[in-house]
């Protein structure tokens, strides 16, 4: 058995948590790939990509990429159809 070269999407909280002010792990997310709706802390998170790779645990598309220069903070969510944030 080959063990899972990803993380869960709670490994994306301090990355996120730089561009937002509210914690996205535990918004709603979906896909734009299969339209699987899932808390985003359920994805598969790829960190040995450059940056930060989140895919859909349904389909594999990605759903969000985040990647941080020394200057700026790169952030793609052309995978997710919507996020559905919680009010604190
Ligand atoms: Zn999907």
């Amino acid at each position: 058995m080959t063990q899972a070269n990803y993380l869960d999407g709670n490994a994306a909280a301090g990355a996120l948590s730089e561009v937002f002010a509210v914690d996205l792990t535990s918004a709603v997310g979906r896909c734009d790939g299969c339209g699987q709706t899932a808390v985003f802390a359920e994805a598969r998170l790829y960190v040995d990509a450059p940056g930060m790779v989140a895919r859909c645990n349904g389909c594999e598309s990605v759903l969000l990429r985040v990647v941080t220069t020394p200057d700026d903070t790169y952030l793609d969510l052309r995978g997710l159809t919507y996020l559905r944030i919680p009010k604190a």
